[in-house]
C-alpha cells in the first residue's frame, strides 16, 4: 500500500507551517484548505472530510496550539490522532463464540475477494491458533465459486463442505454447521455468493443465512480500488445485514486510500483485517493508528 498522492499532499500542506514561530489564522486556513483538497483527491467521503477538517481547525484553535511552542508539530500531532480516530482508533479483534464453533458468515459483491480471504482467514487461524476449520461453500450460482474455494481448501489444508450447485444455500449451511458439530471443528466459514452490485434476491438469501446461522461475525469484504464504490457497498450490505466488521481487500493496488479512511466513519463498523496481495499469507490486522502513520508518511 502506498497512498502517496495523499502522503505527499498531507506533507506538503504541514511543510509550510514548519519554522514559523507563531502560526496565524491565515496561515492556519491555508493550511486547512490544502488538507481538505489532499483528503477529497484521495477519494474520501465528503463528509466525512467535513468532519475531519472541523475537528481538526477545532482542536488546533481551541487548544491555543497556534501561539504554543512548536505549532507545526503540534497540528501534524493532532492530524495522526485524528486520522486515527477516524479509522477506528484500535484494531478490533475478530468475534468469537464462547463454545466451538465460532461461525464466520462472509458476504461481498463479486470480485471482491470473498473466496481468497475465506482461505486467507482461516490459513491464518490454522497458523496462529492451530484452528481446525471448516469451509462451507454456500455459492451455488457460480459452480466455478465451489471449485475455486475447493482449490483452496487443499493448498491451506482446511476442509470444504459442498453440496454442489443444486441445493439451496440454506440447506448447504444447515447440512455444514451438522457436520461441523459432528467434526467438532473450532471455526466454520461460510462462503456466500456474490453478484455484479447489491439486490434484493441476494439480501434476501445472505438474511435467510445469518437468520439459521446466527454467526458470530458477519465480515463484509470490500476491494479498496473501488474507493467511494467500496464505502456505498459497505453501507448497502450493512444497511440490509447489519454486519460486525469489514475486511479491506486489494488495499495493495490502492493508490488513493479512500476506502480505507471513509468505512468506519460513514458505517460506523469496523475494518479488522486489510488483504494486501493475492498469497494466503498477505492477511494483516487493521491497525488505525499504524495506518495513519504510513499515510503521514
Ligand atoms: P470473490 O468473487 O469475491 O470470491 O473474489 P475472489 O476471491 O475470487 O478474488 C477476486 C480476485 O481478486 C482474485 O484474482 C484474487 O486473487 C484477487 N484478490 C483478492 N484479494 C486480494 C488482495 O488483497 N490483493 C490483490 N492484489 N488481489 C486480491
Amino acid at each position: 500500500m502506498a497512498f502517496e498522492g495523499l502522503t505527499e499532499r498531507l506533507q506538503n500542506a504541514m511543510k509550510k507551517l514548519r519554522g514559523k514561530g507563531k502560526i496565524s489564522e491565515g496561515d492556519l486556513r491555508d493550511t486547512m484548505r490544502e488538507i481538505r483538497l489532499a483528503l477529497l483527491e484521495a477519494d474520501v467521503n465528503f463528509d466525512v472530510v467535513k468532519d475531519f477538517v472541523k475537528t481538526v481547525r477545532d482542536r488546533a484553535v481551541g487548544t491555543k496550539v497556534l501561539e504554543g511552542l512548536n505549532p507545526a508539530q503540534q497540528i501534524v500531532k493532532i492530524v495522526d490522532e485524528e486520522l486515527t480516530k477516524t479509522m477506528g482508533e484500535t484494531a478490533v479483534p475478530l468475534n468469537k463464540s464462547s463454545k466451538i464453533p465460532t461461525v464466520i458468515m462472509m458476504a461481498g459483491l463479486q470480485g471482491a475477494g470473498k473466496t481468497t480471504t475465506v482461505g486467507k482467514l482461516a490459513n491464518r487461524l490454522k497458523t496462529e491458533e492451530k484452528a481446525r476449520p471448516l469451509m462451507i461453500a454456500a455459492d451455488v450460482y457460480r459452480p466455478a465459486a465451489i471449485d475455486q474455494l475447493v482449490t483452496v481448501g487443499k493448498q491451506i489444508d482446511v476442509p470444504v463442505f459442498e453440496m454442489g450447485t443444486d441445493t439451496d444455500p440454506v440447506e448447504i449451511v444447515r447440512q455444514g454447521l451438522a457436520k461441523a458439530e459432528a467434526d467438532h471443528n473450532d471455526y466454520v466459514f461460510i462462503d456466500t455468493a456474490g453478484r455484479l452490485q447489491i439486490d434484493e434476491q441476494l439480501m434476501d438469501e445472505l438474511a435467510r443465512i445469518k437468520e439459521l446461522a446466527h454467526p458470530d461475525e458477519i465480515m463484509l469484504v470490500v476491494d479498496a480500488m473501488t474507493g467511494q464504490n467500496a464505502v456505498a457497498t459497505a453501507k448497502g450490505f450493512d444497511d440490509k445485514l447489519d454486519v460486525t466488521g469489514v475486511i479491506l481487500t486489494k488495499l495493495d493496488g490502492d493508490t488513493r486510500g479512500g476506502a480505507a479512511l471513509s468505512i468506519r466513519a460513514v458505517t460506523g463498523k469496523p475494518i479488522k483485517f486489510v488483504g494486501e496481495g493475492e498469497k494466503m499469507s498477505d492477511l494483516d490486522v487493521f491497525h488505525p493508528d499504524r495506518m495513519a502513520s504510513r499515510i503521514l508518511g
